[in-house]
């Protein structure tokens, strides 16, 4: 595909913060976007030049909406792959389907990384209650019972402390297939925000130290304090899974790191993801403007990073302290929500300091 010129439509399947964000930085490129979601009011809809509302099966509004679009992208990764693969008929989707089918379903993701020699934490796909505890013999106790779909910010997730759980843990989650893993006595979280170019040329930004409070992330650090060996392995990990995929655009690789020097692969997201949002402030390019470049076929940008920062998630009512926060001299960012919802993530705010340590993208 040739570069799309400016005033080109990048169409969006999603229409959350991570697409009004997505369209924040097309639009600085001169590019438009056209976002499909099936929610009425999306925060993207604030943004982007327009907007469909339509079910994921509407096979009459996807067809419309690829003839409006040069490509198509995606900001959430539950789109059903039918609706990507009706697409891909007619538009180019970046990242495609098969991405897609690998992180929506996580024993296809966790074979997928064991195929390419990446570690992860030992695993088991289970059905049963029974299948559980059997299971137990592979992975150890305690372990972690996760959906193998549709799970996100910790939910979907039971742990089995021992073989009696596992009746409760399989109840606890619905009682749907599932993947047993053993729960690792990690020492810290990191992800890489990796970008591959329609050229193959893949650049990491900086791995980011992620803290979690309740299963969803409180906080992204960077630098992240890791030894630079082990930061060269996460990056040199994500770089191998895109190769993999042929993958287009941005992908948000988490990982656990130790007991010791160890990295294990948790999961992968095919998109931008929360905790590469210190980019904007800390970064010539940031992931959003890294996606948009590699699915509209343009080159990649200098991602390296020029100061230190955390990010810090505004959940549910932490957002009504806008006042307070706009007085600070941060990066603030507002999703343009409607409802708060404890757990919801209804913006961000990302501090800076001068760099001090740190390798670049
Ligand atoms: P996930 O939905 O897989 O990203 O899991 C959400 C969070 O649960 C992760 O960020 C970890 O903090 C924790 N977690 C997930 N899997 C494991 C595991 N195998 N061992 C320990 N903690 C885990």
């Amino acid at each position: 595909m040739a570069p799309l010129p400016p005033g080109s439509t990048v169409g969006i399947l999603g229409g959350g913060q991570l697409g009004r964000m997505l369209s924040i930085a097309a639009a600085r490129l001169g590019l438009r976007t056209h976002v499909f979601e099936p929610a009425p009011d999306p925060p993207a809809g604030d943004v982007a030049h327009r907007v469909t509302t339509a079910a994921w099966d509407d096979e009459a509004a996807l067809d419309a909406f690829a003839s409006t679009v040069d490509v198509v992208t995606l900001e959430v990764e539950n789109v059903p792959v039918a609706a990507v693969r009706r697409l891909e008929r007619t538009v180019p989707v970046r990242p495609g389907a098969r991405a897609l089918e690998i992180a929506q379903d996580r024993v296809a993701e966790k074979a997928f990384a064991a195929g390419l020699g990446i570690a992860t934490a030992p695993w088991q796909a289970v059905e049963s209650a029974a299948d559980v505890r059997r299971a137990l013999d592979r992975t150890g106790a305690p372990a972690l019972l996760k959906t193998r779909r549709l799970g996100y910010d910790g939910k979907g997730q039971a742990r089995v402390g021992r073989a009696g759980d596992a009746a409760g843990a399989w109840d606890a989650i619905g009682g749907v297939p599932a993947i047993l893993e053993t729960l690792v006595p990690f020492e810290a979280e990191v992800s890489v925000i990796a970008a591959r170019g329609a050229e193959g040329r893949v650049v990491c930004f900086d791995p980011g130290l992620n803290r979690h409070e309740g299963g969803i992330l409180r906080t992204t650090t960077v630098p992240s304090g890791l030894p630079a060996a082990v930061e060269a392995e996460a990056r040199e990990m994500a770089g191998r899974l895109l190769a993999a995929l042929d993958y287009v655009g941005v992908m948000g690789v988490e990982l656990f790191v130790g007991p010791g020097p160890a990295l294990l692969v948790n999961e992968v997201a095919p998109r931008v993801h929360n905790s590469g949002h210190w980019t904007i402030e800390a970064c010539l390019v940031d992931q959003f403007q890294q996606h948009v470049r590699a699915v509209a076929g343009w080159p990649l940008g200098d991602g390296s990073r020029h100061s230190d920062a955390e990010m810090t998630n505004l959940i549910g009512a932490e957002a009504d302290a806008w006042r307070r926060l706009a007085a600070e001299p941060a990066g603030l960012h507002l999703y343009g929500k409607a409802e708060v919802r404890p757990g919801r993530k209804m913006g961000h705010v990302t501090r800076l300091a001068p760099r001090r340590t740190g390798s670049g993208a």
